[in-house]
């Protein structure tokens, strides 16, 4: 079996086997362009390590041998050659691309023979031994354990003994000096000297890589983005390219577009003489790409040439690393660049108008969940803003929280429910749990491709870097820019789409949809082939909805109606009526109020259907809690002289929130409940519903309401209250003396609703998958407690793929849809079919609503630009 692979053999559709690196590395060789020559050793090659108790087989490392062999034939010199040494780099490359996430070597085959070699070949001294220093430093850390704090140390010690500032400075004789402390400091903190025989380093250096596809950040890094583990890791084995052999020298990152907002413009940064991971790790702040221009301006035009035709065969946005060597060009990685939302959604639509790739592509590039960012709030242009720093705008979008200095804080408050902003130097993998759980990151160091504005990117955070007026010290956990002192715990907001500091919590405001994207979103509706609705319980948020592109309204609560400060004691009063008489006096004064609100929301979905559910949750949430209620009148027993009427009104609701107490709620007196016992309640919103339909009618307004029966679990609960139904609107209609029309349907939430769809199917013009209740029930979870307390151990455990409550459990929920389906469209084939649980927002329901054959998804107005693109990838 073939496990190592000379660029020249492979190609970018061999991801799998010599992962995307390896894999592009080939692709790019094979284009002709200028790649250091080398091998990749597979994936399987690192499944085969595991295998076989972490080590690589004969069979194996003789195929390495000879890969070797004629790398070195091919550019005539060979590892461990003291007059024409080799030096190569040792790179890892999964299937996945994971920044930072596993240790790449640069420059093995040093020793001190071979560096002297190097020193002579290349005439310049310094350089050999600055190679040689980083070299041991990569090798000890990543092969041999030893912290790099410690290198740096040393470092910083030789700079100040010297009395320079920044590493060039440096001269041959003083790295010599550093490498001998290094040396000393590995034989000190490993008990072995550093290993000189090149064979030996390139042998160790591959154990290591594939080791590193088990360290503990791949593995946080696996989980977080969902990579399977067993996937392993490629390692590739490629000859040095040296951008620090001086001015003429030097290495660099672009995007062929900007990654933040998705502009067509080279973006990036690069570094004269310097080599390798130099650019990102904020060691000197590199140059705006642009400025390659002025600098070298034969080798930007070919760059630029080169990134051009490498978007071109990829069809995207390229993420590419190069290095400059005495004034040559060399690649040395591309890949589909991360980036914003925002970005994704621009440069599928510009790709589409450049021609490069078609609409359904287009649509299948931008990850529905990713939209969200660009669907939540910003910061208000009109709010007074304390600005008290700017920074790059590494990664946009608004947040506002409290200050935290380190991961484990960050990630300790989120928990506690907290808002927090993490505020550091800079980043590294170590943070990543942090950066999960902060609203934004801000880093006083680094560019926009620095660690922190990477992930932060991949995760749809805003993040602000090089944010350099920041005095950031950790130890007092405070922070201070310009004469404004920050503490640990004090609120900031942050604009990463300007880069923007400021103080306090600023309010922030709803947001646009850009062009491109209400392009992006027109193809979607032009393909998808199941409607997207909203969940709107007021004007405000139908209009939201309709702006944001929803064909109606799939459920809109009426309980909200009563919880208005100036209702509830109406409600009240009805609830605690002793007589029917009562009641009807508070429910004549409903009646209006219900009336207004149901004008107002026909009115904003004027055209398009609206589904209106009857009252369901149970009385007593309109009631006082209990508890507050007993404080209350233990007070005003203690008070003589308090009103006397009020004790005796307290007591008698206390008496009424007790005769109401349900030992579950969830499965107690709600829903259609309510209507089969207090019909008057049921009959007051109907006639509400239909006066206020009778008036807009009149003013010639389409409207088209939708009654909606919740929580039927018997066909007739679902025959008396259509009825009910009927009747009122027979009245309505004789006493205005207008016609109009209107269905009657019902929710499916219980799971017999589901089991006898057939019955229930004669009775209804419509059915609305509740799939929030429908999972309780069908579980029998009661959310809250489940949410709270147990699922989140079955999720992490895999007892469960999903939280159910998230993603629609299609094989126990799903097969009662489907099943329900059937049975209700056998009795009635144009039964309308809907679901309004928030799983009509998420984007494997709704596929699975899809293909089950419903008719529309409803979810929240801010899902529904996501519900659009996720039915149109449904249908691709
Ligand atoms: P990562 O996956 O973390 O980006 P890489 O394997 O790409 O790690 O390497 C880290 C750095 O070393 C990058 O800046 C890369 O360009 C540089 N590098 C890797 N191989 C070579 C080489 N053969 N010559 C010069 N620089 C290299
Ligand atoms: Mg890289
Ligand atoms: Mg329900």
């Amino acid at each position: 079996k073939k496990f190592v692979y000379l660029f020249e053999e492979g190609s970018a559709d061999m991801k799998e086997i010599l992962g995307g690196k390896g894999a592009n590395l080939a692709e790019m060789t094979r284009a002709g362009l200028p790649v250091p020559p080398g091998f990749t050793i597979s994936t399987e090659a690192c499944t085969a390590f595991y295998e076989a108790g972490q080590t690589v087989s004969a069979d194996i490392q003789q195929q390495i041998d000879a890969a070797l062999a004629e790398l070195e034939q091919k550019v005539g010199k060979k590892l461990g050659d003291p007059s024409n040494p080799l030096l190569v780099s040792v790179r890892s490359g999964s299937v996945f691309s994971m920044p930072g996430m596993m240790d790449t070597i640069l420059n093995l085959g040093l020793n001190d023979e071979t560096v002297k070699g190097l020193a002579e070949l290349s005439a310049n001294p310094r350089f050999a031994y600055d190679c040689y220093r980083r070299f041991i430093q990569m090798f000890s850390d990543v092969v041999m354990g030893v912290d790099h704090y410690h290198f740096e140390h040393i470092l910083d010690s030789v700079k100040e003994a010297r009395g320079v500032k920044h590493d060039p400075e440096l001269t041959a004789e003083d790295w010599q000096q550093v490498i001998a402390q290094y040396k000393e400091l590995v034989r000190k903190e490993t008990k072995q000297d550093f290993p000189q025989d090149p064979i030996e380093q390139l042998k160790r250096s591959i154990y290591a890589v594939f080791l590193s596809w088990n360290n503990q950040r791949a593995i946080v890094y696996r989980r977080i983005n969902k990579i399977p583990d067993h996937l392993g890791t490629a390692v590739n084995v490629q000859m040095m390219a040296f951008g620090n052999l001086g001015e003429d020298s030097g290495t660099g990152v672009a995007f062929t577009r900007n990654p933040s907002t998705g502009e067509k413009q080279l973006y990036g940064e690069f570094l004269i003489n310097a080599q390798g991971e130099d650019v990102v790790a904020g060691i000197r702040t590199p140059q705006p790409i642009s400025a390659l221009q002025t600098v070298m301006p034969e080798i930007f035009d070919q760059f630029k040439d080169i990134s051009t035709r490498l978007e071109t065969h990829y069809k995207d946005m390229q993420d590419i690393e190069f290095t400059v060597e005495r004034g040559k060009l060399y690649m040395l990685q591309t890949r589909n660049g991360k980036r914003t939302a925002q970005a994704a959604v621009k440069i599928a639509v510009d790709l589409v108008r450049e021609n490069l790739i078609s609409k359904e592509e287009a649509i299948l590039r931008v990850d529905p969940d990713s939209l969200d960012q660009l669907l939540h709030r910003r910061i208000d242009p009109n709010a007074k803003i304390e600005l008290i720093a700017k920074g790059l705008p590494a990664s946009p979008g608004a947040a506002t929280g409290q200050v935290v200095f380190d991961a484990d804080t960050a990630d300790k408050l989120a928990g506690e429910g907290k808002k927090v902003i993490l505020v550091r130097p800079e980043t590294t993998p170590e943070d990543i749990h942090g950066m999960v759980a902060s609203q934004g990151i801000v880093t006083s160091r680094g560019g926009m491709t620095s660690h922190a504005a990477v992930v932060a990117r991949g995760m749809g955070k805003s993040c602000i870097c090089g944010c350099e007026s920041l005095r950031i010290d950790l130890r007092a956990k405070q922070f201070s820019t310009g004469d404004y002192l920050v503490k640990e715990g004090d609120w900031i907001s942050i604009d990463g789409g300007t880069g923007r500091v400021m103080l306090g919590q600023v309010p922030l405001i709803d947001p646009e949809l850009s062009d491109e994207f209400k392009q992006l979103l027109e193809w979607a509706d032009d393909i998808r082939k199941i409607d997207v609705r909203a969940n709107a319980d007021n004007p405000e948020d139908a209009a939201k909805a309709r702006e944001f592109g929803a064909q109606g309204i799939g459920l809109c609560r009426t309980e909200h109606m009563f919880m208005a400060v100036d209702r509830v004691p109406i409600v009240q009063e009805m609830i605690l009526a002793e007589t029917d008489e009562e009641r009807q006096q508070a429910l004549d004064k409903l009646l209006p109020m219900q009336q207004g609100d149901f004008e107002g929301i026909l009115k904003a979905m004027e055209g398009l259907p609206v589904t209106i559910r009857l009252l369901d949750p149970p009385l007593h949430e309109f009631l006082p809690n209990l508890e507050d209620l007993l404080v209350e009148i233990t007070k005003l027993r203690m008070q003589p002289d308090s009103d006397p009427e009020l004790l005796p009104e307290k007591e008698n609701l206390l008496r009424k929130v007790r005769a109401l107490h349900e030992f579950n709620p969830m499965l107690g007196h709600r829903g259609c409940r309510l209507g089969m016992t207090f019909p008057e309640i049921y009959a007051m919103q109907v006639i509400a519903i239909f006066r206020a339909t009778a008036k807009l009618q009149q003013q010639g307004v389409d409207v088209r309401p939708e009654l909606m029966i919740p929580l039927v679990g018997h066909v007739n609960e679902l025959r008396i209250m259509r009825e009910l139904v009927v009747e009122k609107a027979d009245q309505v209609m004789a006493e205005t003396g207008l016609r109009f029309d209107y269905t009657i349907g019902t929710m499916i939430e219980i799971p017999r609703a589901a089991l006898t769809a057939d019955e229930i199917a004669q009775e209804a013009d419509f059915f609305s998958f509740g799939t929030n209740d429908l999972t309780q029930t069908t579980f029998g979870f009661s959310r809250d407690d489940a949410e709270g307390k147990f699922l989140h151990q079955y999720v992490n455990h895999k007892v469960l793929p999903d939280n159910p409550f998230a993603v629609l459990d299609q094989n126990g929920v799903g097969k009662l849809i489907s099943m329900a389906e059937k049975l209700g469209r056998a009795v009635k084939p144009e039964l309308k079919l809907g679901i309004c649980g928030e799983h009509g927002g998420e984007k494997s329901s709704i596929e699975f609503c899809y293909k089950t054959g419903l008719n529309y998804v409803s979810c929240s107005p801010f899902r529904v630009p996501i519900a659009r693109l996720a039915a149109a990838q449904a249908t691709i």
